[in-house]
């Protein structure tokens, strides 16, 4: 006995033999769909792109394929012959007193069910192939339930803070971690001082750094040129920086010196009060600016460091350049942009790309790029906390 409402998409329920007899014009889309998730192997997302796309009458009068539906076909052993019916088992539940009932719905054991047979439509071979690789993706998916960014690590706020990513409602977005009031700073009254920086549209922030860098790398030659002078035993570029380092940081050591020395004179009686205040002023603005530039010499050694260190990857990605940067998927995408970004700062529509090695004539080259507002990625303010 087959209930008139079990008949899966595929088939139709014969009132007259109270059967599932196979619906020809359903049963070939049922065909097509673990097709091409067998054999062509697509994955669910661009199986149901290909469906709308076919524009495919999709069952009980939707007006799209959804993910859920299709895979719910891909696991529905009917198609290989046996329908079980009291299949599921309908529950409502409380959770906690005072709550609104939830609905739970779980697998009856095997035993429990009832099986009859029905014309197949999928051969079981094909239905083990597909059987096999949704546990697989599931596996995957459950190893990988963060979801990975492209800039994630690489992506800086103007603030100062890093930005993190996360996907809301289906779509990736960018925010600054300061924004979240938990991780906000303290100011003196201990109130949390969340940063008013916005979300950010990753789909627009990613492209404008991918296609910042991937524009520096239309001259593959000049990057290997530029390593190549940067890796040079007898470039004179290191030893140089590291020359000033050294008389900067020793400069550094004397004012302090000068300092203790100024406030000794003026206690003796050496130096009239306003000797005293231009000398100090003179002293700490020096300090200040040598403090600027070992910084800045720090960083310009750093990046020599770094880009020495990635010297063979360069080379190998040199060479993969040739094959086109089109072909490279998400994981050597990032691997790109970790090796040639330093930092991408994103600053109210506009990130600022600091490149490891220099690409132009100067030492550090910033790449300024409008990031699209508008659209659902931007503007939206009030998010202190991501939702
Ligand atoms: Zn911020």
């Amino acid at each position: 006995m087959i209930s008139s409402t079990a008949a899966p998409y595929g088939y139709r329920y014969d009132p007259k033999s109270s059967l599932l007899v196979i619906d020809e014009e359903e049963a070939k889309v049922v065909r097509l769909v673990f097709y091409l998730y067998a054999q062509e192997r697509l994955s669910l997302i661009k199986l149901v792109d290909r469906l709308n796309r076919l524009s495919i009458p999709k069952p009980s009068n939707g007006r799209r394929w959804h993910i859920s539906f299709v895979a719910g076909m891909l696991g529905n052993e009917t198609y290989t012959g046996t329908l079980w019916q009291n299949r599921w088992h309908r529950e409502m539940v409380v959770d906690k007193p005072g709550q609104r009932p939830k609905r739970r719905i779980y697998e009856r054991p095997k035993e429990e069910q009832i099986s009859t047979a029905v014309p197949a439509i999928i051969p079981e071979e094909t239905f083990n192939v597909v059987r096999r690789r949704l546990a697989e993706n599931k596996r995957w998916a459950g190893r990988n339930t963060k979801r990975e960014y492209l800039l994630s690590g690489l992506l800086k706020h103007a603030c100062g803070s890093a930005m993190g990513a996360r996907t809301s409602h289906g779509t990736p977005y960018y925010y600054c971690l300061k924004s979240n009031h938990f991780k906000a700073p303290i100011d003196e009254r201990g109130e949390p001082q969340p940063c008013p920086g916005t979300w950010v549209s990753g789909r627009a922030v990613e492209a404008a750094v991918w296609d910042t860098v991937t524009g520096l790398l239309r001259h593959p030659d000049l990057l290997l040129q530029e390593l190549e002078r940067l890796t040079q035993p007898d470039s004179t570029t290191r030893e140089a920086l590291e020359e000033e380092l050294t008389q900067v940081r020793k400069r550094l050591e004397k004012l302090p010196k000068e300092e203790r020395r100024l406030v000794e004179g003026y206690r003796k009686g050496l130096y009239a009060d306003f000797m005293m205040r231009e000398e100090m002023d003179r002293v700490r603005s020096e300090q200040t600016s040598a403090e600027e530039r070992r910084r800045e010499l720090e960083r310009q050694l750093a990046h020599l460091d770094k880009a020495l260190s990635y010297q063979g990857q360069v080379e190998a990605l040199a060479e993969r350049l040739t094959q086109g940067l089109g072909a490279m998927d998400f994981q050597q995408r990032r691997e790109l942009l970790r090796l040639l970004v330093d930092e991408a700062v994103y600053n109210d529509g506009q990130v600022t790309i600091k490149t490891v090695i220099p690409f132009g004539s100067s030492a550090d080259e910033v790449q300024l790029r409008p990031v699209p507002q508008g659209g659902q990625g931007d503007g939206r303010k009030g998010f202190s906390t991501p939702c």
